[in-house]
């Protein structure tokens, strides 16, 4: 049964986390609903008990074993070795050293430069980035990338990582967060190998650390952080730092390794902008379009989610998931009305009460026609027009209904509205008049 439910997890948790923490993993046996594991270091047992723990019993427990609770005990001897070079924490140490004892964490495979789409708010971020993974002579060091949380920090460190790697296999880059930094030296203190933590983070070629804000206040981690920082850049090696805020912003850092983490280049990623979160949503959708061959997604509904959801990267991924999975459920069209239904709860909490009133006012505005006219009975191309651009936004825009902006537009029946929308997300794809002239007056409503 191991076998196959390693095939599975396989599956779900993606190859290169597979290789490095589940491959390693020995089955030995099954007593009292208490699986046991050999490790070939605690440090993996932990990490895998920590990160994989409830994957590893929801599959346990899905193909019938009857488990609700794993154990892991450092094995006598090693396990076989898993495939080599899946991951940069596989390079050699300066001393020979167990393999599962490298620092580091896996790297998600779906983090490269290729998928990573650039844009105003993130290009400098992503030009620096770049530089890094090039590999060249150290330009600056180290290069903090800071910005608020689901912007793409950890996606460009893990590209960074890719990168390198796949120019020069043989570096040891290793890439972690700081809570894994602080767990390691915890661990080294406990153990007492000082002199084994030390070696082996100052034999690293490229080090990489992520959301260095963890380790603020935690004085003697940070000792060591600057110990180790200090070390590597002496040695001309290249570090990265993320964090979510500047480094003069993190409050109970030490003034000398702020001034350290000052010294590179420091940059910012920028909150998203509308055609940012629309290329995200564009890019994922082509991923989408292989899994869920044959689902059809309307028009202006990418462009809705882009204005709509506007707090963070993983929030859009989030939504843009759940109306596919939900559409090829129910066999549906991804319409603007099932992902308005679909997505409520997040529209909800990202809304940005634009309202119908405002939507007539600029409309009106824009094509130069009396405010009057948009609730009125004048049935003239120049005035029904434009009447049906501002239902369709206020379709989009706002959380109203159909009947609702039909009252809104002079006592409107329902099918009006939905006629006007369905007409308008037609002209869109032929009339690129009027694509502009709705991109024009989205941004004008946004802002
Ligand atoms: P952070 O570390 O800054 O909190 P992440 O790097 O974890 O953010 O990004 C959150 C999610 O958003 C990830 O799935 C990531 O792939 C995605 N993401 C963020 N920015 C971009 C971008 N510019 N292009 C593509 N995906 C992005
Ligand atoms: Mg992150």
């Amino acid at each position: 049964t191991w076998g196959r439910i390693r095939d599975d997890l396989e599956k779900s948790i993606g190859k290169n986390n597979f290789v490095t923490w589940i491959a390693p993993l020995e089955f030995r046996a099954l007593e009292d609903g208490v699986a046991r594991f050999g490790v070939p270091t605690s440090f993996v047992g932990d990490w895998v008990n920590r990160n994989f723990g409830d994957k590893i019993l929801e599959h346990l427990t899905r193909s019938g074993v009857d488990v609700d609770r794993l154990e892991f005990a450092v094995a006598a001897q090693k396990p076989a070795e898993p495939a080599p070079a899946a991951q940069p924490r596989r390079a050699a140490a300066a001393e020979p050293r167990d393999e599962g004892d490298m620092p580091g964490a896996p790297l998600d495979s779906r983090f490269t430069f290729d998928s990573f789409v650039t844009g105003k708010p993130n290009e400098l971020a992503h030009a620096a980035a770049r530089r890094v993974a090039e590999g060249g002579p150290v330009a600056f060091n180290p290069l903090f990338l800071y910005g608020g949380v689901g912007l793409g920090k950890t996606h460009l460190m893990h590209a960074i990582a890719w990168d390198l790697l796949q120019r020069a296999p043989e570096k040891k880059v290793v890439y972690l967060s700081a809570e894994q930094f602080m767990y390691r030296f915890v661990q080294a203190l406990r153990e007492r190998d000082m002199m084994g933590f030390k070696s082996l983070f100052r034999s690293v070629d490229v080090l990489m650390v992520d959301d260095v804000q963890f380790i603020a206040g935690k004085d003697s981690t940070q000792e060591e952080f600057f110990h180790t920082f200090n070390a590597l850049v002496d040695q001309n090696k290249q570090i990265v730092i993320s964090a979510d805020r500047a480094p003069g912003e993190i409050k109970d850092l030490e003034d000398r390794i702020r001034s350290r983490l000052q010294c590179g280049l420091v940059v910012d990623l920028h909150p998203t902008d509308y055609e940012l979160r629309l290329g995200i949503l564009q890019q994922k959708v082509e991923l989408y379009r292989m899994q869920y061959p044959g689902l059809v997604i309307a028009g202006g509904v990418l462009e809705f989610l882009a204005h709509r959801i506007t707090t963070n990267v993983r929030v859009l991924e989030g939504a843009l998931t759940r109306l596919f999975a939900f559409a090829s459920l129910v066999g549906k069209e991804i319409t603007l009305d099932l992902a308005q239904d679909c997505l409520a709860d997040i529209l909800r909490a990202s809304d940005r009460k634009v309202t119908i009133e405002e939507i007539q006012r600029k409309v009106s505005e824009h094509y130069n026609m009396r405010l009057s006219d948009m609730v009125g009975p004048k049935r003239h191309r120049t005035i029904a027009r434009p009447r049906q651009i501002a239902m369709y936004l206020s379709k989009q825009l706002t959380q109203r209904s159909l009947p609702e902006i039909g009252r809104r537009f002079g006592g409107r029946d329902h099918t009006t509205v939905m006629h006007a929308v369905k007409r308008i997300e037609e002209l869109r794809g032929k009339d690129s008049q009027i694509e502009e002239d709705l991109e024009l007056l989205r941004r004008m409503l946004e802002a």
